[in-house]
């Protein structure tokens, strides 16, 4: 069935087949690594031979395989996700390593991440930081619920707060920091990508440049930054220099610096006000 499985995906195309048609295969018979390895002279019953065929079929269909699994990896641990979030990205984690550095350096008692979807930052800093009061909003409530479920499986229930509401709005005080992975993708882009036809627009439409709702963000921000707070922006290639403009404009006095991801991208806007 794995190689079978590897066959089928290879021939429509799926990048990393073999490792696809394993973690779809496990997914099936709920096997980690390990039993997997240990059992691959089991035979699959007829209901789990079905169930891997619609998994498969799902996959070859382009929908992406967090969400068939219900799982996605981020900063090390295990998230549960569907398709009313987007899928965490290894690049958000430079979002997370960002405020752990700047959080190992000043005090922040008040963390908001703005946009939680499945909660993978917010969930990631609460057991970084057990000490730091985090608010987690997002405009959707089917994505609070998917937050919901992960601040449960984590532990962190009572350092994390999940808020319904548009942007900052929902803030019951000002924080030292706020940090977003908002939509950013340009809205006439959103038809390429495969998996974006899956994962929920709200999470991805950034509008005519991409910047729209990072940009409403940074216009809301001085109002709920406390004296010396900080903002990380996650943002896409090719949108440095207007997010850096921008924000320089609504913050003149603040150090602005933009971290490059792994690759190179400009991925990460931190502004530190005085
Ligand atoms: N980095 C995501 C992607 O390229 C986009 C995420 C976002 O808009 N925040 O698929």
């Amino acid at each position: 069935m794995l190689r079978q499985g590897r066959e089928t995906l290879t021939a429509n195309s799926v990048e990393d087949a073999g490792l696809e048609a394993e973690v779809l295969l496990r997914h099936t018979l709920s096997f980690d690594r390990v039993q997997f390895y240990l059992q691959q002279d089991r035979e699959l019953s007829a209901e789990e031979n079905e169930n891997f065929r619609q998994s498969l079929r799902r996959r070859l269909n382009n929908e992406p395989t967090a969400y068939i699994t219900g799982h996605r990896e981020f900063y090390g641990r295990d998230f549960y996700v569907d398709n009313n979030v987007l899928i965490p990205r290894p690049e958000s984690e430079l979002l997370v390593e960002t405020a752990l550095g700047l959080a190992a350096n000043r005090p922040v008692h008040t963390i908001a991440d703005i946009g939680t979807g499945s909660g993978a930052i917010a969930v990631s800093l609460a057991l970084s930081l057990p000490q730091t009061r985090i608010y987690a909003v997002d405009i959707s409530p089917a994505a609070l619920k998917v937050a919901q479920i992960n601040c449960r499986k984590h532990g962190v229930t009572d350092v994390v707060q999940l808020l319904q509401g548009d942007l900052l709005d929902p803030l019951p005080e000002p924080v030292d920091m706020i940090l977003a992975n908002l939509p950013y993708v340009r809205e006439e882009e959103l038809p390429q990508v495969n998996t974006w036809h899956f994962e929920p627009s709200t999470a991805l439409n950034g509008g005519h440049d991409g910047l729209d709702t990072i940009r409403r963000l940074c216009t809301q921000a001085g109002s709920k930054l406390r004296p010396g707070g900080a903002v990380l922006l996650e943002i896409g290639l090719g949108q440095s220099e207007a997010a850096t403009a921008f924000c320089h404009h609504l913050f003149p006095a603040a150090e602005i610096k933009l971290i490059p991801d792994g690759n190179g991208i400009d991925r990460v806007v931190r502004l530190l006000t005085a």
